[in-house]
């Protein structure tokens, strides 16, 4: 490729997603990535970066799986689009349904495809109310999510999610969604013990249902463990009591699996991690590890009951179902079985992680690292004894660990005053103090400056 050329036309054509455009221009256009394999990205510069992202929160199989490659061009050939919109199916969609209600234990053996994780959401939000509507609860409208959560991009997505930030463009949230506190310890509870911190988070909802009238509730959403929020992992006690709240009051329970389903946090669940059972879930990225767009809403037999009342379900997208996403998605999941991803990720690299990322707790930029499975954080300060921040709000030290994380041949993402990680599942043990190793060393070249 001519780098400098694709750089030019990025700039003069292309519009990055989550993107400052002046800024990309003044960078002279984005980075360019070219390939990639197992654990490492390439750019057009030449330099090779240990993905700790896993894409964006997706590569779960790593990159350069040929066999993706061939089971897609296959299913091409034989068959590379139908619909499912005029009573038809296709077998790669059909086995993947069948596949994904076993992954639950048939907990949730109903399963309805979309492209995206915020296609999911919206895919949720509709079956939600027209749930309640058929079961003659019309009134049961209202949403109740976290602060800080991410659902996506779409208007339900967003409206559904949590970030300030994000609102304001399109003049979201629309009506019915209510936001209540994430728990996030580290931020709002260091004083407090972790269930005493946990039972207060949880409360915050229960008070958010008798302000709203649990009778105009229909459904509380979360993400097992909040990524785009922070990689915010909540005190044991805490989904527990969030489930026996939506049981109280019969609301239902849906866990945003998009970051956390596929072995991400040590389970093929994020809520089999946190224990509770959720009567829906969403999940898409680690489906198919990225390697084609394809998302998926798991649904109880109860609401599907209900649901099987009404006649059509009038919504559905073209891809809905599309084979060659399906196709990739069973040999993915086949990928993970075979090579036994997710007992990895609990039993040797989510434990070891843990460990690698304690050894940074000694730093003096570091107020504290977490991590639950292959998900993890480091709060940066500029007083580990206080947590004051730097500049004494928010925001300013993940981004300027990040990019020289980057430099340093690491990708990672900065929320405000953290980075996170997400690597592929396929991390070895080595890898993983490669990335810890750049952490410390990016660190140390942050602090006279954060210090400046
Ligand atoms: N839900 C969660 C928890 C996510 O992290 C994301 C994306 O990061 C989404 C939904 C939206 O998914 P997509 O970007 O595929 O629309």
């Amino acid at each position: 490729y001519d780098i400098a050329e694709l750089r030019r036309l990025d700039i003069a054509h292309h519009l990055p997603a989550q993107a400052d455009w002046q800024e990309i221009e003044n960078l002279g256009g984005s980075r360019i990535i070219t390939h990639a394999e197992g654990c490492y990205i390439h750019d057009g510069d030449g330099n090779r970066i240990l993905d700790g992202m896993a894409g964006l929160w997706c590569v779960n199989v790593g990159y350069g799986r040929d066999e993706l490659a061939d089971v897609a061009a296959e299913q091409m050939r034989e068959l590379p689009y139908y619909n499912s919109f005029f009573k038809t199916a296709n077998p790669p969609t059909v086995l993947l349904a069948h596949k994904i209600a076993g992954l639950t234990q048939n907990r949730l053996p109903h399963v309805f495809f979309n492209s995206s994780g915020s296609e999911a959401n919206d895919t949720v939000f509709r079956l939600v109310r027209q749930y309640w509507k058929l079961k003659g609860e019309p009134k049961r409208k209202v949403f109740i999510s976290r602060w800080n959560a991410y659902h996506g991009s779409t208007v339900a997505g967003v409206s559904l999610g949590g970030m300030k930030a994000m609102h304001p463009i399109g003049d979201l949230p629309i009506p019915g969604v209510e936001h209540v506190r994430q728990p996030y310890q580290f931020n709002e509870g260091r004083d407090m013990t972790p269930e005493a911190f946990g039972t207060a988070c949880a409360e915050a909802i229960e008070a958010k249902i008798l302000e709203v009238g649990p009778e105009n509730v229909a459904a509380f959403i979360g993400e097992p463990v909040q990524g785009a929020g922070g990689v915010i992992i909540p005190p044991a006690n805490y989904w527990p009591q969030v489930e026996a709240i939506c049981r109280k009051y019969g609301i239902l329970l849906i866990c945003d699996e998009v970051i956390c389903g596929f072995g991400r946090t040590g389970n093929m669940w994020g809520h089999e991690t946190m224990g509770v059972k959720p009567d829906m879930i969403a999940m898409a990225k680690g489906l198919s590890s990225g390697y084609l767009p394809i998302s998926a809403v798991a649904v109880s037999d109860e609401i599907i009951k209900v649901m099987k009342t009404g006649g059509d379900f009038v919504h559905g997208y073209t891809y809905s179902g599309h084979p060659v996403s399906a196709a990739v998605a069973l040999r993915n999941i086949e990928i993970m079985e075979r090579e036994g991803l997710v007992d990895k990720v609990r039993n040797e690299t989510g434990p070891y992680l843990a460990k690698a990322l304690a050894s940074l707790d000694d730093h003096p930029l570091v107020g504290e690292t977490r991590s639950v499975g292959l998900l993890g954080a480091v709060e940066i300060v500029a007083d580990k004894a206080t947590g004051a921040r730097f500049g004494g709000a928010e925001g300013t030290a993940g981004p300027l660990v990040r990019d020289i994380c980057i430099a340093n041949g690491l990708m990672v993402r900065g929320i405000r005053d953290s980075i996170v990680m997400c690597p592929p599942l396929i991390i070895s043990t080595a890898q993983i103090d490669e990335l810890v190793g750049i952490i410390r060393k990016s660190l140390d070249k942050a602090e006279p400056l954060l210090r400046a």
